[in-house]
Order: C-alpha cells, then structure tokens, then sequence
C-alpha cells in the first residue's frame, strides 16, 4: 500500500501538467518516489541583513511586506513583474522576470522573502527567488536542483514541498535500526525532509551524512555482489602470444618505453596470459604514456588471433586514436573506425569485417559494445578516459556473452587506497613517471589586462611554427554567466589577428564532421590558434601545439585544468600555460597559485583534496570515479572504508538473505541491480 503511493506518477502532484511532467521525466523523474530523491546539488545560505548592510551587486535575501499589487509587463520574450516592498520602513523596488503566475501571490501586505542580486544604488532587488512569509530562521538554506527544460530550481523546491508534506512520512526505513543509532543518522523519512528543506547546516550535514552512507552502503554491496557474480561465472580464456613478436613491434616504436610503462605492461601481460578475465585499471598522469601501452596490448591481442577494441569517450578522440594508432600499428594488421558519424554502406562494411574478423582492431565510442557490434573474437577492450563505472560496459560484454579482458585507464591520479576501494574488484597498475626529455609546463597565471602581452605571445609562437590553443568555459553568450565566450572569442581573435594567423573554433554544437574537418586543419597546422571549448579536455593529442590559455580559470576545477594543461608539453618544445582568472575567494586564488607550482598529478590531487569544499566537484566527469548523487569519494573517503567494512560484514553473514532488518536493503538493492539505464 506504501509502496504505491511512493510510486504514483509525478503528475499526480497538484499543479504538474503535461509540460512540466515532461521536463521532470528529462531527469529521470517520473514518480513521487523519484522527485523525493532528486537531491539539490547546492545549497544557497542566505543570512537575513540589514539592508545598510547589504552589499551592492551581490545575491541578497531581504523580507518585506507587499505595498502594492504587483505590475506585470511583457516584452519580446520576457515578461517582468515589479512590485514595491516594505523592508525596515524603506521602499524597495522588486523585478522579477517569467514569473507572471507570482503576481496572484504577491497581493498587498503580503510579507515575502525575497533572495537576488542587490541594486543598492536604486534600492533594487531582482528576484531569482521568492518564498511567502518568513523563513523560521535568519539562516535561510535555500536548495539549488539541478534542471531540465523549462522547470526552474524553483518550482522543483515548491513541488517538493508538497510532496514532503503528503509523501514523506510514508518514506520507509532501509538501514537496520541499529546502524540508525550506531551512526547517529536520521531516519530516511526525516532525512528527505531534511535535505531538501533543511532548517539549519547541522540538519543539513546529518541529512548529508545520512545519504552518503546509504549510497555508499549500497554502492559497496553492489560491489561485492558483482564480484560473487564474476567469480561464479566461468569465464575468460588465454591470450597466447609469442612474447619475441611483441618485443620486435616495441623495438620499432620511435621511442623507449619508461621503467613504469613497461611494468605496467608486465601485469597486463600476465592477466592477458592468464584463464582469468583481466579486470585492470590503468592509472597515469596526462602523457604518462597510457595511449602507447594500449596500442601495444591491442597489438599482443591480434598475435594471440584475437580482436582488440578501444572504447573512448568522444568522436574526437576516437579519430585521433585511429590515427596514431595506425600509424603505430603493423600495416598487415586492420583497424577500423566506428563511431556514430560512420554510416551507410561505409558502416555495414565496418561491421561486416568486425564480424568476420577481417578488421582486427576497432576504435571508436560507446558505439562500439552498446550497439549490434558483432564481434569475432574479441579478445582485449580497453575503455579509455570512462565517464562511467565500468560496471554497465562489463554487464553489457557479458550479456552478448563475450569475457574480454578489459582494460580501464584513467589519467586523474587518484590514491592508491582510495582507488582500491572506489574500484572494489579492479587490479590496479599506475604509471607514475614520465617519458625522458620532456620539458616542463611553464604556468602562469594573469588577469585580463595583459590578454594583450598573451595574444602577443601567441603570435610569435606561431611566427616560429608553434600552435595554441585558447579554451573558454562557454559556448556562446550566456544570460546567466558572465564568462568569455568561444564564439565572441573567436571573432574578436580574427580582427586582433586580422588574417595573419588562421583561426579555428571547436565546440560541442558543431556537427560531427565540421569538428573532425576543424581538428584535422590543427593537427596539419593549417589551423594555428584553436578556440575551444572543454570538447578539447580528453586525450587530445598536437605535439606541435605549445600554448594553452585558458579563460575564466576560475570557472575549472584543478583536475580540469590539469587535464587542459596536458593538452600541450605532447612533443619537444618548451610548452606554456597562461590561465586568465580573476578569482574572488581565496579558494580560487589558490588553485591558480598550485597551478602554477607544480605539474604533478598526484601532488595536484592531494592538494586538490584538501583545498575542496563542498559544491566543488572534483571533474567528476573525467575522474573515471564512479558518480554518486550524494557521496563524493574523495571528501567522504571515511564513509566510504565505512561502507565497505559494513558490506563486507553484511555479505560474509549472509545478512540480507537471513535477517529480517536487512530486508528492505535487499529489496532496494535487487531494485537498482536490474536497473539498466544509461548515461
Ligand atoms: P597518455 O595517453 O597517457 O596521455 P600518450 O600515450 O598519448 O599518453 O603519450 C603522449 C605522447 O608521448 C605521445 O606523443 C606518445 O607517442 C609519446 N610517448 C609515449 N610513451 C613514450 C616514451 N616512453 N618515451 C617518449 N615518448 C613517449
Ligand atoms: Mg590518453
């Protein structure tokens, strides 16, 4: 009965029509249940002022009564309502813009919390939020949701509101009473409340900690059952391979692998050799070597009659893999692209020699596990740079009943107690050195006035053949951030240069064969200054490029930037990275100023760690940790050792199949093991 409500389609709620339904099922919500655990994923705390106090352009909360009805205007594409409010006996003017359907509330003497960007020249507040009456406290936590379509942070907060008030008490416990009081956690029905309407920060962080344990409770257990799964699946199979062949393709290699590739490759080897299927992952800093190692296990593959697949993440780079790669490769050995601008008749020839084994080695994106991929005879994936856990990709090789050895890399240095745990079953090989001669990344760090003595720079690195890249965290003109933008860029960069130096611009939104034709131009330096977006982050390789600007610093986080820098320092010459930042708090600041200090991943890692709070993600998306909602490996690492201990107990006690306590565990796991849903 319970359970039913809990999962009574979201438009069951009062004011969700077809639309709003709409924007919610984008985010995967689509029950009560759902939106109940649709966490936000920040918080704004507001503390209440006196207006003297309040600080001109900066986001404000104030309460006040309504003096007026509210006006509403409306203009091309925007409406904007206006309404005068009594704040300590001074007048105050509110704007709020697309919120017409506010003014039905806003009557007069209505008191109101206001929370936006304060004017106080004109004694203005432009609204993003409002809530009626007053908070309980002079700390008002206000919860930011992450959002699709056209729902706001907003309206997400008020459904929730509604929902807390009919649904949370029907919320049911999952944890044992007893980890309840052992932990000092709320229950899970309080902790909802709390988490999305918390009252205080100390409510907040039990609500937190509540969630975090829960997930990586949960994320452990899984784990452990995963395992149980791979040890009593028989599975794997022996690559055999004459060791001498392999030895003559590494001896034809332009250059000499370091100490700690060819030790890494000694344990591939031996998991390759072995009847066990490999589950390794391989960990080493932006040009540590990881995409030459690959090449040669790819390579061992195809000697030992097998085929060899290379997953990664973007088109980009699965282009430029192919490339190189080929170029690396024996030219009796075939390698094929397979990405999803590969279509047609090109396509169904791909597959066809996938198939039958004439194509030997396959680059290319998820593409190549997710969809009607026949393979021969697959013998070696490797999944580079995995946005994701590679616990789906595994399931997915496994459903088409293959057992691949498999091979993760990964060039955010994470530590290696924490990548044990994180990684539960995984081996893990790391390649901490890197290749002799290279020189180091000089980093600076300036402000925007010297973007003249940059671009100065830029082009007599250019005048002697050189190459660089400029990154701007933003696509095009933003309503909301006020960040340089790589479309502006771009045309402000070609009248600075008028026609001197070929300009390219490179983002996300471009078809897929206008990004290949951009990145092939800067790759035969027919493009020698490429604004960029992010697209650029992973794995990229120009050896020739020798510049790295990067606009709004402040706007990346240090793994981001770390991974940008690598993008240059790829070849010989002395390479450069210019980070134009102006930070405002001294977070910021610092990352600039480790930045500039060292250019070792793991060091950056570390002081990364100790420099984040909460809010800052720690590139999530290139870490290859896997996501949670709520936990953040690194920061809650104790919860993490926690959980596993716990699970570890839990599964050698066969508690979730013989103790009544652990039922609703058991339950809500078996739930989230048949989920099948992809990123
Ligand atoms: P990663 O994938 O770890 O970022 P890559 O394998 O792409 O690194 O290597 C970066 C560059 O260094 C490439 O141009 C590659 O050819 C070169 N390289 C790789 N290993 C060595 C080595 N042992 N000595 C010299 N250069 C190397
Ligand atoms: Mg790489």
């Amino acid at each position: 009965m319970v359970k039913k409500l809990l999962n009574e389609p979201v438009e069951t709620l009062t004011g969700v029509g077809e639309k709003v339904k709409n924007d919610l099922n984008l985010m995967d919500i689509y029950t009560v249940g759902d939106l109940l655990e649709h966490f936000p994923y920040r918080y704004d705390i507001l503390e209440i002022k006196p207006l003297s106090e309040l600080i001109h352009d900066e986001n404000v909360t104030i309460i006040g009564k309504v003096m007026y009805p509210p006006t509403v205007t409306y203009g091309r594409k925007s409406s904007r309502l206006q309404f005068m409010l009594q704040v300590d006996q001074v007048t105050v003017k509110a704007v709020m813009f697309n919120r017409t359907f506010a003014k039905k509330h806003l009557t007069k003497g209505t008191t109101v919390t206001l929370t936006g960007k304060w004017d106080a020249h004109r004694l203005q507040i432009t609204v993003n939020n409002y809530q009626l009456g007053k908070p309980n406290t002079d700390v008002n936590i206000q919860a930011i949701y992450s959002v699709k379509g056209n729902v706001t942070s907003g309206r997400i907060s008020n459904l929730l509101k509604q929902c807390i008030q009919e649904y949370a008490d029907q919320i049911e416990e999952l944890l044992p009473a007893t980890y309840l009081k052992e932990y000092k956690i709320p229950t899970r029905s309080e902790a909802i409340k709390q988490i999305h309407r918390p009252e205080n920060q100390l409510q907040l962080k039990h609500a937190r900690r509540r969630f975090v344990y829960e997930e990586l409770l949960l994320f452990q257990l899984k784990m452990a059952l995963l395992k149980q799964k791979n040890q009593s699946i028989n599975k794997g199979f022996k690559q055999v391979f004459p060791n001498n062949k392999v030895h003559q393709f590494i001896d034809h290699l332009p250059f000499t692998l370091t100490v700690a590739q060819e030790k890494a490759l000694q344990e591939i080897f031996n998991d390759m050799r072995s009847p066990i299927q490999m589950n390794r992952l391989l960990q080493g800093d932006v040009g540590s070597g990881k995409t030459a190692v690959a090449t040669i296990c790819l390579y061992a593959s195809v000697q030992a009659n097998r085929q060899g697949a290379l997953m990664v993440p973007t088109e980009i780079l699965a282009e430029q893999h192919y490339e190189s790669i080929r170029e690396m490769m024996d030219s009796n050995i075939q390698i094929g692209l397979l990405t999803s601008s590969v279509k047609g008749k090109n396509r169904q020839k791909i597959l066809e020699g996938i198939k039958n084994n004439e194509i030997q080695i396959v680059i290319g994106t998820h593409s190549l596990i997710q969809e009607e991929v026949v393979f021969h005879h697959l013998g070696t994936v490797i999944i580079d740079e995995q946005h994701r856990f590679g616990v789906e990709q595994r399931k997915m090789l496994r459903e088409k009943g293959l057992h691949p050895d498999v091979l993760f890399m990964t060039a955010t240095p994470i530590p290696r107690t924490l990548a044990i745990t994180a990684f539960g079953d995984m081996d893990i090989s790391i390649i901490d050195q890197m290749p002799k001669g290279r020189k180091q990344i000089e980093t600076y760090w300036v402000k925007e006035n010297m973007l003249n003595r940059v671009l100065e720079f830029i082009r007599k690195k250019v005048a002697a053949g050189e190459q660089a890249y400029i990154v701007s965290p933003l696509i095009e003109e933003s309503e909301v951030f006020d960040y340089q933008n790589a479309i502006d860029l771009y045309h402000q960069l070609q009248d600075y240069y008028s026609k001197t130096i070929k300009i390219g611009l490179l983002h996300g939104k471009l078809p897929p064969d206008e990004k290949e034709l951009i990145m092939k131009q800067f790759m035969k330096n027919e493009i020698h200054v490429l604004v960029a977006t992010t697209v650029i982050e992973v794995g990229v390789n120009v050896p020739n490029a020798s510049v790295m600007v990067i606009y709004d610093a402040e706007r990346f986080g240090l793994s981001q930037l770390h991974q940008l820098r690598g993008r240059v320092g790829r070849g010989d010459k002395q390479s450069y990275c210019i980070l134009i930042a102006d930070p405002k708090g001294e977070v910021g600041k610092e990352r600039m100023r480790i930045m500039t200090e060292t250019t070792d991943g793991f060091k950056l890692a570390e002081e990364d760690l100790k420099l984040r709070g909460p809010g800052d993600f720690f590139g999530k998306k290139q870490s290859g940790l896997p996501e949670f909602k709520v936990a953040d490996l690194i920061h809650d690492y104790r919860a993490l050792e926690v959980a596993r201990q716990d699970a570890q107990y839990i599964f050698q006690h066969n508690l979730l199949q013989k103790d009544a306590a652990f039922q609703k565990l058991s339950e809500r796991l078996e739930e989230e093991s048949g989920d099948q849903r992809f990123d």
